[in-house]
């Protein structure tokens, strides 16, 4: 996907810290892709959290502008606080599938609403990766790799959130009106930010670092053995979107609208039902978000 390459060079950097408007997991969600694929071994401990290579946390740490202080997950809502400023990237962040078939295809499906081809959460991370494996390899770069480096962390988060390859008609849920709890907002919002909140106030007394280290205790684990498939991508490829693509939309089918109408009331049921699959998606969302930029910066 190229389409927003060229864009890109007349843009200029401009890194916002204002707060995100939720599109995509909230801001926690994707902070806990980003701390979990950028966990660093532990010093003095033989807890082996370090999931970057030498070279990766290198590349990563060269790219973050420097009041990132090295931390990735600082900056990993960016892509949302820029969505309107830079308007032609607000496709990016999804995938629009056709109703109620529960399936994906890149060359069907990856597409914004004006049918270019490329423009959907797939293309992008196709996009990025590909701006990024010319890391180092010119004086004067083709690309802004700071901005290609911060959309591809949020994009693997993005493409893990199941309603991101949701369907046509209803936005990914974001037409479907529901309460959680008490609490009136829309299914694709439950999925984004609600699960997780209610989750890191039920559990973790809203810290979210507790809820991380839950996942990251499960990563080395319960999931250890799943955890190298997960990692896998094709033979001479550097990202699998298509991959996460497909297990997104089936777990859409399965467990998001699952169930769902128009004004139902979600709470303890579905609640209880629904946080495995999420601990899962961001789990693997970090864990490939890793491996991912593990190999193209080698
Ligand atoms: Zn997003």
């Amino acid at each position: 996907m190229q389409a927003t390459a060229p864009l890109l060079l007349l843009l200029p950097l401009l890194l916002s810290a204002l707060p995100a408007p939720s599109h995509g997991w909230g801001v926690d969600g994707h902070l806990m892709v980003c701390q979990i694929a950028q966990a660093r071994a532990l010093p003095l401990t033989n807890l082996s959290l370090g999931r970057l290579s030498d070279a990766a946390a290198a590349a990563v740490k060269d790219l973050l502008p420097s009041y990132a202080g090295g931390n990735l997950s600082s900056l990993c809502s960016w892509a949302d606080d820029v969505k309107f400023r830079y308007h032609w990237s607000s496709a990016l962040h999804y995938i629009d599938t056709p109703d109620s078939l529960c399936s994906y295809s890149y060359d069907r499906d990856c597409k914004d609403e004006e049918g270019v081809m490329g423009r959907c959460v797939a293309g992008a991370i196709n996009n990025y990766t590909s701006q990024l494996l010319s890391y180092g390899k010119s004086a004067s770069p083709e690309y802004n790799l700071t901005q290609a480096l911060l959309f591809l962390s949020h994009f693997i988060g993005d493409i893990h959130q199941p309603l991101h390859v949701g369907f046509t008609s209803d936005r990914g849920g974001n037409t479907i009106d529901v309460h959680w709890y008490r609490r009136k907002t829309v299914l694709h919002h439950v999925w984004d930010a609600s699960i997780i909140q209610t989750a890191d106030d039920d559990f973790y007394g809203d810290d979210v670092s507790g809820f991380i280290d839950t996942l990251t205790k499960n990563i080395t684990g319960e999931w250890s053995e799943q955890v190298s498939s997960w990692e896998q991508c094709g033979k001479n490829q550097t990202a699998c979107p298509d991959i996460y693509a497909t297990e997104s939309i089936t777990a859409a089918c399965n467990w998001a609208y699952k169930g769902v109408q128009e004004d139902s009331t979600l709470q303890d049921a579905y609640f209880s039902s629904r946080l495995p699959v999420v601990n899962l998606r961001l789990a693997q969302g970090g864990v490939r978000l890793a491996a991912t930029l593990n190999r193209i910066f080698g």
